[in-house]
């Protein structure tokens, strides 16, 4: 992934994208929130939706949830960084809001569908597209109905839909199989790891620490 421009003439500082997308039920929200606890500087975007929450879920803790009319106004307005319709429901990422972290030399992560990664990589935005998959497709039905978040059809409903995303694995960088959760979560934090360390982001840390890499300096 390179350095550059983002969108609005902004030059990219520190952070970097991390875009995970998976088949619902697969393990990426607890992927995602479990790297973040464990990892400095890695924050997760919390989305826009039209769905209504689940039992214990907190507005702007895991979404922030609006009417279909705001939503819309917020997507005409171009408030969007991507945004997609899923069973029935819309789904959006705030742009000012990712814009300012990574301006800020935050990584950011974020769980969206495959519509959703599609456009960001499509976008100006250098990212890093990672998929998760179920060690099964009867682990996956079975960690559905365990959630005890869904009635039977919207389980039906959400595996239908599985069937599609699991086809386009080969669109993403990244493959992680999220069998054992804690093996699932040192190879996600691996990801964001090994890029921190590569020599376009470390490089500048480098340069400004060991001046006797500059002819005269010590
Ligand atoms: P998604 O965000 O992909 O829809 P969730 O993170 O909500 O999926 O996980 C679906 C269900 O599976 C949850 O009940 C979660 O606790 C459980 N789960 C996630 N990962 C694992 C795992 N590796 N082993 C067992 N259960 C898991
Ligand atoms: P759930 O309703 O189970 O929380 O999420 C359903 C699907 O919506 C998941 O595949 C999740 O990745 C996706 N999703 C959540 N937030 C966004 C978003 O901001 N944009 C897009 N495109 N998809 C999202």
């Amino acid at each position: 992934m390179g350095r550059g421009k983002l969108g609005m003439g902004i030059e990219m500082s520190g952070g970097e994208l991390f875009v995970v997308s998976a088949p619902s039920g697969a393990g990426k929200t607890t992927l995602c929130r479990q790297v973040c606890r464990l990892t400095q500087g890695l924050v997760y975007s919390v989305s826009h939706t039209t769905r209504a929450p689940r039992p214990g879920e907190e507005d702007g803790r895991d979404y922030f949830f609006v009417s279909e009319e705001i939503f819309r106004k917020m997507a005409e307005n171009g408030e969007f960084l991507e945004w997609a319709k899923l069973y029935n429901n819309m789904y959006g990422t705030s742009r000012a809001w990712v814009l300012e972290q990574l301006q800020q030399g935050n990584d950011v992560i974020m769980d969206v569908d495959i519509q959703g990664a599609r456009q960001i990589r499509a976008g100006d935005l250098p990212c890093h597209l990672i998929f998760v998959l179920p060690p099964s497709w009867d682990t996956l039905r079975l960690r559905l109905a365990n959630r005890g978040t869904d009635s039977r059809q919207e389980v039906e409903l959400r595996l239908g839909w599985a069937e599609k995303e699991l086809q386009v694995w080969e669109m993403f960088d990244y493959l992680i199989v999220n069998d054992e959760l804690k093996e699932a979560v040192e190879e996600l934090r691996s990801v964001v790891m090994a890029q921190r360390c590569r020599k376009e982001r470390r490089g500048q840390w480098v340069r400004s620490h060991w001046k006797v890499l500059i002819p005269g300096g010590r």
